[in-house]
């Protein structure tokens, strides 16, 4: 993922900046758009696509979820699959849930050396009476369902961010704020966090996806590695139900990511759904939440990043995040689009 951020950035230096790649908009205020799909950060655009295949060809919202974000997790990023960042003790573990129009929904968290997470968060969902497996556990029921164990085995670049966390090992749970896709000097200097970009890596990442099928349904995914060089059992808020993720098919659907911890205290992609119930849009609904969580933080607001994507039932989308530097990919028969988010500090 961090490569991908690399060449949206290196296009936003070239001037372009929430491009639209098939020449056609997508804005967010266009009703009735069905199919749609969206998803956190510019690793969305390949993700789309995935789930765009299903969408498409007139598949399910659950389908489109789960192979969209599949996709991520195959590719090699800083965050999401097996090649991603380490905990502190250098092992990769991985949380994934997954959400339908019927309030079913299922979760995997701190899961070791399984490829595709999301897919036995799917088969908890739908194979056992419980919505979350963790650990151990939830490794056992996915050797059950036939899931391969796969060797660990970090990235390169996963591996060379290690190496260069472990020379100072500090242990600093804050998730870096994104270089911005347009340069503010101003906020650049206001809000210089102590962690920012201390080694220049990436550490944290989440795809995140909701979508609207040609049915009218509503389904979402997240999954990813969480926060860089955590430490050993953390678990963020990717596969907490009605934190990193909700969907609520009278209304709509909510993903989220960065600072996981602070997602949770507020039930964040819960809260933003029964905003939107209110009648609020889905962005004003992002913000609502964000700025709660700005209130919340005090000064500390300054060294996290938090951002949420929603999509309403009748396919009207938004975003909102704490800083700069997030963006999320839509894709819909008007095409395939970047968008930067709205941010609040
Ligand atoms: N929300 C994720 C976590 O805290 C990380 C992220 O999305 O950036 O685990």
């Amino acid at each position: 993922m961090s490569m991908n951020r690399r060449r949206f950035i290196n296009l936003s230096g070239l001037g372009i900046t929430g491009f639209t790649i098939s020449g056609f908009t997508n804005p967010s205020h266009v009703m009735d758009q069905k199919p749609i799909v969206i998803s956190t950060w510019d690793a969305g655009l390949n993700a789309n696509k995935g789930a765009w295949e299903v969408l498409s060809k007139g598949g399910t919202a659950l389908d489109a979820v789960e192979k969209g974000v599949m996709v991520t997790e195959d590719e090699i990023s800083c965050c999401v699959g097996l090649g991603a960042n380490p905990d502190r003790d250098g092992h990769v573990t991985l949380d994934a849930s997954i959400m339908d129009h019927e309030f079913n929904c299922g979760s995997v968290a701190f899961l070791e050396r399984i490829k595709h997470p999301i897919s036995v968060a799917r088969k908890v969902m739908e194979k056992t009476p419980h919505v979350m497996l963790v650990g151990e556990g939830a490794q056992q029921f996915a050797i059950a369902e036939g899931f391969t164990l796969e060797s660990e085995k970090l990235s390169d670049d996963a591996q060379n961010a290690y190496q260069n966390w472990l020379k100072k090992s500090t242990y600093k749970p804050i998730i870096n704020i994104e270089r911005s896709n347009k340069p503010n000097a101003q906020l650049e200097d206001k809000y210089k966090a102590p962690t920012r970009f201390d080694n220049g890596d990436w550490n944290h990442d989440t795809i995140g996806m909701v979508a609207l099928d040609m049915h009218g349904n509503l389904s979402g995914s997240c999954t990813t590695s969480g926060a860089g060089f955590k430490m050993r059992g953390r678990v963020g808020d990717s596969p907490i139900i009605g934190a990193g993720l909700f969907v609520d098919n009278e209304v709509g659907a909510v993903v989220a990511t960065g600072q996981g911890e602070d997602v949770i205290r507020v039930a964040g992609a819960s809260a933003v759904v029964e905003y939107m119930r209110q009648g609020k849009s889905p962005q004003e609904a992002c913000k609502l939440v964000v700025e709660k969580i700005r209130r919340i933080k005090k000064e500390k607001a300054a060294a996290i990043q938090v951002c949420f994507i929603a999509l309403n039932k009748k396919g009207e989308h938004g975003s909102f995040a704490l800083h700069n530097g997030f963006n999320y990919a839509v894709q819909s028969e008007q095409g395939s689009n970047l968008i930067e988010s709205p941010f609040s500090v």
